[in-house]
């Protein structure tokens, strides 16, 4: 009788083990950066961007902002200090860092208005160039919205650090547990 007891014990404690760990792995806190000052998530492009080498990876990092989550995106056209959360810079970052985030202006605890800038001859040092400029974009962006560095052992996301692993989609994407953070909040 004791040794059966005993044996269902360890039965259903395998069970929950296998049921817990798939969760906490791919657990992340929220906000890691800042939160932005509303839903609505409007951006410019500098002119140094926009004549850049391919101002299309800003244009695709706010389209999978804006289709993935239940954020809002627009393109006010020209920066203006008031009004945009994110202005794009193409820029000559210190260093080997190949894209960059900062807040310039708080308003309380939520952030106005942030630059993200994007050092594109540092992105294209090594393979997969195109894909690698879109993954640091929504990467860039991701700080914006209060994602910080996810390494794989919590999720594989466009907020894992340095080049991407390979051309699968996952790396140019939030995560399913990042875009849940995201949505509560808006
Ligand atoms: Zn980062
Ligand atoms: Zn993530």
């Amino acid at each position: 009788m004791r040794r059966f007891r005993i044996a269902v014990i360890a039965i259903i404690a395998a069970a929950a083990g296998s049921l817990f760990l798939p969760g906490q792995a791919s657990a992340t806190p929220y906000p890691e950066t800042w939160l932005p000052d509303s839903g609505l998530h409007t951006y410019c492009f500098t002119a140094g961007f926009s004549s850049s080498i391919d101002p299309g990876t800003g244009t695709y990092a706010m389209s999978i902002l804006d289709s993935t989550t239940d954020m809002t995106i627009s393109n006010l056209g020209a920066c203006s200090a008031s009004t945009t959360d994110v202005w794009w810079w193409s820029l000559d970052l210190a260093g080997t860092i190949r894209g960059q985030a900062e807040c310039i202006v708080f308003s309380g605890s939520v952030c106005d208005s942030a630059d993200v800038r994007i050092d594109f001859a540092q992105i294209d040092i090594g393979d997969n160039d195109i894909a690698d400029r879109d993954k640091t974009s929504v990467h860039e962006i991701g700080h914006t919205i209060g994602l910080g560095h996810h390494s794989p052992a919590a999720h594989n996301c466009a907020m894992i650090s340095g080049e991407i692993p390979s051309l699968d989609i996952i790396w140019r994407r939030y995560d399913a547990h990042d875009i849940s953070h995201i949505n509560a909040q808006f």
